[in-house]
């Protein structure tokens, strides 16, 4: 049994999880309300990147010594252990990259050329992070075609009729995140994926946000290409995943070329390797790559989304409970705490977010506050500045972190007043 259930997850006044987090075990005065941006580490993760370098160190995929054959394999494991993950059908559908940013790089770069042509449709949400924006601004100008928004209700759900109006038969490809960085909604992505595919269009998912928080199966979502970063998911930094239906990755040209995504080079051109490998130009993060194999190995066998649900339910619902008492908090997004997976956007009346962030950041409470990546959603939203203060929670918060937000706040707005 582990530890969560045990313990009972929603039982936030209890906090089985931070002694395996050592900046949390060691900054008793931090609390840490931005995994939204990246997550902290469980120490397990630490020592996996440091037994990589001391047991396995080797250029992997070169060499034919056995250092080298175990520094492959240990790559060959986590691919598959994503595979399964997310319901792939073959490892060789996972694409290493160096994240999220990169990864739709590539599908709105290299995949997108092969079906858009002038005066097709991209179509995109509002509430995408530039991430999953910018890249289609570029694939979309570069082929002539249109790059069309939906926009949800000013509390973040999108709508049947506006799916209905936007997606048709000039669209070619759907894409949108699973869950909005800023609102925390969960967005309908089956419905989305079901209204790409019955006009022939394909449907890229954004999942930075929900493989943290949700069970993510790419055949449930009626996905075609899905991307992830391992640092918001317990991993280190600079290891992103791309996952493509495998015919769709064989249409796909590289994005970078070079070592290792080769079969043979000649003076006048080259053939390139199979799928995956011809998207791993170079040398891989190998060390991050093992390591994040353990930080989901963490976050799904030992703490389980189950438990991930239920505590975060109940530290959400906490915390928009405290944030409710306080009469100068303008919450962004929907009033209800199930619909925030995790983040919680807000504005104190008449203060500036990077003021309130500062001012936070004094008393040992770290939020983001600014743009989230998500310019365009703040400017259709209204929100003055184009700025607000994002508290996101995980699972190893606890009503500590609430209270530490709420009373925060208070001092924050005495400050000014
Ligand atoms: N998509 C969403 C929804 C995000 O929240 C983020 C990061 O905050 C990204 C994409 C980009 O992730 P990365 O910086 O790891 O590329």
């Amino acid at each position: 049994m582990s530890d969560s259930a045990r313990t009972g997850a929603a039982d936030i006044d209890a906090n089985p999880y931070k002694p395996d987090f050592p900046l949390l075990a060691e900054h008793l005065d931090l609390t840490f309300l931005d995994s939204a941006a990246t997550s902290q580490r469980p120490s397990t993760v630490l020592e996996a990147q440091s037994r990589f370098y001391t047991t396995m160190n080797a250029n992997p995929l070169r060499g034919l010594y056995a250092l080298s054959v175990e520094a492959t394999d240990a790559i060959a494991r986590v691919r598959s252990q994503i595979a399964d993950l997310i319901g792939a059908r073959t490892p060789d559908e996972i694409v290493f990259t160096r994240n999220t940013s990169e990864s739709l790089n590539l599908v709105a770069l290299a995949f997108a050329p092969s079906v858009l042509a002038p005066g097709d449709e991209v179509a995109i949400t509002i509430m995408e992070h530039h991430s999953n924006l910018i890249p289609w601004q570029r694939a979309c100008a570069d082929a002539g075609a249109n790059l069309i928004y939906l926009y949800p209700t000013k509390t973040g759900e999108l709508e049947e009729a506006e799916i209905a109006r936007k997606i048709g038969e000039r669209t070619k490809i759907v894409a949108a995140t699973e869950v909005s960085n800023v609102l925390g909604q969960r967005l309908p992505i089956e419905r989305l994926a079901a209204a790409a595919h019955e006009n022939g269009a394909i449907m890229v998912v954004d999942a930075a946000q929900s493989v943290p928080h949700l069970p993510v199966d790419v055949s449930k979502l009626g996905a075609d290409f899905l991307a992830f970063s391992a640092h918001k998911a317990l991993g280190p930094m600079g290891v992103g995943v791309l996952w493509g239906r495998a015919e769709l990755l064989e249409r796909t040209e590289p994005l970078y070329t070079g070592g290792e995504m080769i079969d043979s080079v000649t003076e006048t051109g080259a053939v390139w390797a199979p799928v995956p490998q011809r998207f791993e130009a170079g040398t891989q993060d190998a060390a991050g790559i093992y390591a994040t194999g353990v930080g989901l190995s963490y976050l799904v066998d030992h703490v389980g989304y189950p438990a991930i649900a239920e505590r975060e339910a109940a530290l959400v619902s906490a915390a928009m409970r405290r944030l409710a008492e306080l009469p100068f908090i303008d919450i962004i997004g929907s009033p209800d705490p199930a619909r925030h997976h995790g983040v919680i956007s807000f504005n104190v009346r008449g203060i500036h977010p990077h003021d309130v962030a500062s001012l936070l950041d004094m008393q040992g409470v770290a939020i983001r506050a600014g743009h989230h990546c998500a310019q365009p959603l703040l400017a259709w939203l209204g929100v003055e500045n184009l700025a607000c203060c994002r508290a996101s929670l995980a699972f190893y918060n606890d009503r500590h972190d609430v209270d530490m937000l709420g009373d925060g706040l208070e001092t924050v707005w005495r400050t000014f007043h």
